[in-house]
């Protein structure tokens, strides 16, 4: 459809301040391969519906956004359609510190949600580095932080939702309540969606109290085999671990570990830790490994010692390693040292290991979802977006 015959479309329900036409100065981190005709401000869910049936009646593909930290790895380059940000639904509606529970628009960003929690010592687990990511862009995408072993991730959170279907229905999923769920559970198929089954508008998310303490401890040595021993040897110890962390440096490996909890029990578990591993008390430098750098390898923790072990005893594997998040299963590699015969035989190793490896943006190991599992993600999309407007680009329902 021609640029201005669809932003006359818009304009005939939605009031002006919410169209902006000029994409590429509004949206901070989206690349210019991405070429929307307009960008929708919604002010309000009604505003956010009314655009939802527009582009039902008119076949307009819509891109639902927050604040576009990781849109590009979800959805590919597209010219026309619209953009529906979230960006002016950032209210809380109610927050009940009795209840542990707080309903947030979608639009409200993280370090806002915890600014707003800390006052009570309480805290939103899901620690996304991106501190502007939108809760509304995290619940889409199952997002988890560093500490994604003792805190799990954003789905972990949503007690209940609200979302406007691709057919502009406004539906209302799950409640306040812990026990809230008979028959399917929809609040979980909107989480980590990416979009495609609907925009959403609110959460309620379930909140903790902060640590009463948070530790940091290291470990460095030039011994590998120490390291693997350590780590194995740690994974099974009785400790609060929030994270465990580990980089390599020339000849040096660093590892790191993280402890949350109360502040007696933290007390005895870093003596055991020191006397029996010889850990030393952390600096404040955190080690963090990108979950979406250019090559990621995910294990299972009773292999991810192992992986290390084969991926070190590989020709050239020099200085491939870089660093990783043991507890997140994660290992970085220095994706500038690979090369296609290494790749080919890092591929077959993370394989054996039931591991999957991401190189570039596209995973080179084996699927083992089943032929049906793209098949029902699609039939599903077919069922609610009948006419496909909404991401119709999206990378989830690829193949
Ligand atoms: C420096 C940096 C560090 C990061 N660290 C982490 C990290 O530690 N852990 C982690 O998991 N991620 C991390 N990310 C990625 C990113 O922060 C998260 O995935 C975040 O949840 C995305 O939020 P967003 O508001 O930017 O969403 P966007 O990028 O705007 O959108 C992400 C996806 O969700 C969809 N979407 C957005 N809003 C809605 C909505 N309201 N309803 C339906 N669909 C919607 C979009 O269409 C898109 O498919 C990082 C990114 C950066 C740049």
């Amino acid at each position: 459809m021609e640029k201005n015959k669809l932003i006359e479309i818009f304009k005939t329900a939605l009031k002006e301040e919410m169209l902006e036409t000029n994409v590429e100065h509004n949206i901070d981190l989206l690349g210019s391969e991405y070429k929307p005709d307009l960008v929708i401000y919604p002010q309000s869910v009604d505003d956010l519906i009314k655009a939802v049936r527009l582009a039902n009646e008119h076949k307009i593909p819509l891109y639902p956004i927050g604040s576009s930290s990781k849109f590009k790895s979800a959805v590919a380059p597209f010219t026309g359609g619209v953009l529906i940000s979230t960006k002016r639904l950032n209210k809380i509606i109610e927050y009940r510190p009795d209840n542990m529970s707080i309903e947030v628009e979608a639009g409200m960003k993280i370090n806002e949600l915890q600014e707003a929690l800390a006052k009570d010592n309480i805290f939103y687990p899901v620690e996304d580095r991106f501190t502007n990511a939108t809760i509304g862009g995290q619940v889409a995408a199952n997002s988890y932080g560093r500490k994604k072993y003792m805190y799990k991730s954003a789905r972990f959170y949503v007690m209940g939702l609200e979302f406007v279907s691709p057919q502009g229905e406004l539906v209302r999923v799950g409640g306040r309540t812990v026990k809230n769920v008979s028959g399917y559970d929809v609040s979980q198929l909107l989480t980590g969606s990416w979009g495609v089954l609907g925009i959403i508008t609110k959460v309620t998310l379930r909140v903790r109290p902060i640590p009463q303490k948070r530790t940091q401890l290291e470990y460095i040595t030039e011994d590998f085999s120490k390291v693997t021993e350590v780590i194995d040897s740690i994974l099974k110890e009785q400790i609060s671990l929030a994270s465990l962390t580990f980089r390599k440096t020339d000849k040096k490996y660093l590892l790191q570990l993280e402890l949350e909890g109360f502040v007696e029990s933290l007390e005895l578990q870093v003596n055991n830790l020191k006397d029996k591993y010889g850990f030393k008390d952390g600096s404040k430098s955190q080690i963090e490994v990108n979950n979406y750098s250019e090559a990621i390898i995910s294990l299972p923790l009773d292999t991810y010692c192992q992986g290390l072990k084969e991926i070190e005893a590989l020709k050239d594997s020099q200085g491939l390693i870089y660093q990783g998040n043991i507890t997140n299963g994660l290992v970085e590699l220095n994706s500038q040292l690979l090369n296609q015969e290494l790749v080919n035989k890092i591929t077959s190793v993370v394989n054996d290991l039931q591991g999957t490896l991401v190189y570039q943006g596209q995973r080179l190991t084996k699927k083992e979802r089943g032929t049906g599992y793209i098949k029902v993600l699609k039939n599903l999309k077919s069922v609610v977006d009948p006419h496909h407007i909404l991401i119709p680009q999206s990378l989830v329902l690829k193949e």
